[in-house]
């Protein structure tokens, strides 16, 4: 049997690594402009945060979103953060 590597990515939270496919995805296109990436597959480059708003709160504060894709996060970007978090939360996951 082949064991499948589950690719990992870190939190710019909490600094933990987690599978990639449990994590939120923010995505700079190659255009420059962030999104939200919920299916993993968009192209450009990707920052993760594990879903627990204290990373958000703690990423934001300390810039590791911007760091990590090098622009700037505009305002709507967190708002979705946020939004998807507390679905996530509400969902009992
Ligand atoms: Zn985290």
């Amino acid at each position: 049997m082949v064991q499948k590597k589950i690719p990992m990515r870190q939190c710019l939270g909490c600094r933990e690594m987690f599978p990639k496919r449990e994590l939120i995805r923010v995505v700079r296109s190659p255009e420059g402009t962030l999104s939200l990436d919920f299916k993993g597959k968009a192209p450009g480059r990707g920052a993760y945060l594990c879903g627990k708003s204290e990373c958000l709160k703690k990423a934001r504060k300390s810039r590791a979103i911007e760091r990590a894709l090098g622009v700037a996060v505009p305002e709507e970007v967190y708002e979705q953060l946020e939004q998807q978090m507390e679905q996530e939360g509400a969902h009992g996951e």
